[in-house]
């Protein structure tokens, strides 16, 4: 499985390597960014299935920049880069949701199947992500037409199915979905 990556460092030379590596392996690198600001911004354009990422950078570090990709979600996983590790900036990446940590100087033995790890999982997060938002969005659905049914009964004097027939009806005519046409007997009972 190939993926489409955003390669962050300051250091020319280490984006150069990387990219090396990864296209020999036929990833497509969609995008460079030799600080956090850029990264951030390609991200926002191109959607990565994953970004590798300098932490020491000038303007804007690795770190920070990481925190906000995830949280907007404009990329599916991250792989930090770092010289040295610590114990807080692990703590750290632990708690933004990065994927994985590598050790400068970067090889490609160990980059490889980091890469490949790292968009795999981050894919599969985002599917259940998404299903899970599909299962809360059709719960909540469900929700609102069972109290626009009762409120329909008590106002119109009509049964379940009634009700739950007028509801439909209103939604094939109005081409609005059967949640919406809900929503608004339910707001305007308020
Ligand atoms: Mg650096």
């Amino acid at each position: 499985m190939n993926g489409r990556i955003v390669i962050v460092d300051d250091e020319p030379i280490t984006r150069m390597d990387i990219r090396g590596m990864l296209e020999a392996e036929n990833y497509n690198v969609v995008g460079e960014a030799a600080d956090g600001i850029e990264a951030i911004e390609l991200c926002k354009t191109h959607h990565p299935d994953l970004v590798i990422m300098d932490i020491s950078m000038p303007l804007l570090d690795g770190l920070k920049a990481s925190k906000k990709i995830l949280a907007e979600k404009y990329a599916k996983a991250i792989i930090l880069l770092t010289a040295y590790s610590d114990k807080e900036n692990i703590e750290k990446a632990k708690k933004y949701g990065i994927s994985g940590y590598l050790i400068k100087p970067i090889m490609e033995k160990s980059l490889t199947p980091m890469v490949e790890v790292a968009i795999a999982t981050g894919t599969k997060a985002r599917e259940y992500e998404v299903s899970l938002e599909k299962l809360t969005k059709k719960l909540s659905d469900r929700k609102l037409i069972e109290k626009a049914k009762g409120i329909i009964m008590v106002e119109q004097n009509l049964s379940e199915d009634q009700a739950y027939q007028l509801l439909r009806e209103l939604s094939m005519n109005k081409r609005c979905p059967i949640a919406e046409i809900a929503e608004m007997f339910v707001a305007s009972d308020d």
